[in-house]
């Protein structure tokens, strides 16, 4: 029988296709009948993403609530969320002083001819991409509590809030554990079968992952090419550098030494997720995926990964916090201002705050640079500067992200007594 190549390896083959056919076809190329293969790239790589996002709300909300009420309040949630809350901060918190170690060791933003800011030239995008911060309030911290709480859970399902979604999901779960044992049964059966089924969606949804992605990478270099690099270069490779260091270096120390696991197996086992994160760069598109594969590839229990992960999909960004961090560094830098211990403390904590608040879709951690900058005092028309290579830092910030949901998950689930995982 022919051994069918393992998925991770197929995305991958997919994602270097993606590339050679965005730059054979190049954005404004036509074939010989007048047809742009961009527009097909876009057709197919949006069915694909449309295909992801369809699961999220269904698939999120039968699992927190089947996980919570199976578990029941009162036995170990408490002890479960407290567990992955500080996991989360650590890791987001360590990312954040990769980040600041290397940018002040590096100095990205200065170089012989001193800061660069004026050099790299501010163009007239900026003025309205600062209004555009504004209106969306996302300097506002205290709001984004008050977000959490829905006033209709069903609008905050519609508009794919998920912070309110999930709020409302853990409370629903505790309403249901808190029934009699006849009535929770049949409702936890319900929300159980509800699961079951789409995960198999989502396994259907996930093994057109390689065409999905390939069409999607494609479309990304036929659109924007290699042009996007230049002198932002040096503050481009800080963060890889921080981003390489805490997911190759941090992360799998967590794995193996806090949760005595193979790193490397693990690491394989989610890697359709982590490929899945970097092409659509959004972790909760890619929250399915996450699930799936540190489910049945790491071998989790579903309690763990249905309350671990959706989660982390909305609040644990390493990637996000240490980018915030390098950035408003990196801008300061550039603008030849000195900060000083006090305010890069204020940078670390607003970068974690920035990185709980931001959503995971593209571009989110960009939109909360402004949280960043303002309490730091930093020129808002800054961003303008990490503009042109933000899509390429969101890709790898991402997959960051999304490693770490899973790190946290196995390791929370090794101490939950767990003994399945990456047995196999
Ligand atoms: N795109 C990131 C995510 O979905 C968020 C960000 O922009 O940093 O995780």
């Amino acid at each position: 029988m022919r051994r069918r190549l393992d998925l991770h390896w197929q995305i991958l083959i997919a994602l270097l296709l993606g590339v050679g056919a965005g730059l054979l076809w190049p954005q404004g190329s036509a074939t010989p009948g007048g047809f742009e293969p961009v527009t097909a790239f876009a057709f197919v790589g949006s069915l694909f993403l449309r295909g992801l996002k369809m699961v999220i709300v269904p698939l999120v909300a039968a699992s927190i609530i089947a996980g919570v009420a199976g578990i029941g309040a009162g036995r170990g949630l408490g002890r479960l969320f407290a567990k992955t809350f500080s996991w989360y901060i650590a890791t987001s918190l360590i990312a954040i002083l990769t980040g600041l170690l290397l940018v002040n060791l590096v100095r990205p933003g200065v170089d012989a001819q001193g800061p660069v800011a004026a050099r790299l030239g501010l163009t007239a995008p900026v003025a309205d991409l600062a209004a555009g911060l504004e209106e969306r309030g996302a300097g506002d911290i205290i709001g984004i509590v008050q977000r959490m709480v829905p006033d209709n859970p069903l609008a905050a399902a519609a508009a794919g809030d998920m912070l309110a979604l999930i709020f409302f999901c853990i409370i629903l779960g505790l309403g249901v554990a808190a029934l009699p044992e006849e009535m929770r049964l049949r409702q936890l059966g319900f929300w159980e079968s509800l699961l079951a089924a789409m995960m198999k969606v989502t396994g259907w949804v996930m093994a057109t992952a390689p065409v999905g992605i390939f069409a999607l990478v494609a479309q990304i270099t036929a659109t924007s090419g290699f042009a996007a690099f230049g002198p932002l270069a040096r503050y481009g490779l800080v963060v890889l550098g921080a981003l390489t260091l805490h997911a190759f270096v941090t992360l799998p120390l967590l794995v193996s030494v806090v949760g005595r696991l193979p790193a490397l197996r693990h690491m394989r086992a989610v890697a359709p997720a982590l490929l899945t994160a970097f092409s659509t760069r959004s972790s909760s598109a890619t929250l399915p995926l996450t699930m799936e594969c540190v489910e049945n590839r790491a071998g989790v229990s579903n309690r763990v990964t249905s309350f671990v992960l959706p989660l982390g999909a909305t609040i644990n960004m390493d990637g996000t916090a240490l980018y915030e961090c390098v950035a408003a560094m990196f801008i300061a830098q550039a603008y030849g201002i000195d900060l000083g211990f006090g305010v890069q403390f204020v940078v670390v904590l607003t970068a974690l705050l920035a990185s709980i608040g931001a959503a995971g879709i593209p571009a989110a951690g960009l939109v909360m640079m402004s949280i960043v900058l303002e309490a730091a005092g930093l020129p808002l028309e800054g961003i303008a500067l990490i503009l042109a290579i933000d899509p390429v830092l969101d890709m790898c910030r991402t997959t960051v992200n999304v490693f770490s949901d899973t790190c946290v998950a196995v390791v929370v689930a090794r101490s939950e007594g767990e003994t399945g995982v990456l047995a196999g």
